[in-house]
């Protein structure tokens, strides 16, 4: 009777012990999280072509107006847009 008894204790002790170390776990992992929240910056080229804007990544010499060739039809299409996108790392996309 008395062994059962040290044996629930022991239990009680290793659940209190992994809640412990779940929730020490949650801390760092919201912590890692919250420091990984960078900013990242890339620039990035709208190009009208195909009736449609096409988003690329900016390349050297870009400017707005600029005839370039067009990522889907390889035809002459035109840079109406450069801009600065934000993206904030690890977010979700059904934000
Ligand atoms: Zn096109």
């Amino acid at each position: 009777m008395n062994l059962d008894n040290q044996m629930i204790d022991l239990y009680a002790v290793i659940v209190f012990l992994s809640l412990i170390a779940s929730l020490a776990y949650m801390i760092v992992q919201a912590h890692i999280r919250r420091s990984k929240r960078v900013e990242v910056q890339r620039v990035v080229s709208v190009i009208e072509c195909c009736g449609k804007r096409i988003t690329r990544q900016f390349s050297k010499g870009d400017y707005v107006g600029k005839e370039v060739e067009c990522s889907e039809c390889k035809e002459k299409g035109r840079i109406i847009a450069i801009f600065v996108e934000r993206i904030e790392a690890g977010k979700k996309k059904n934000l």
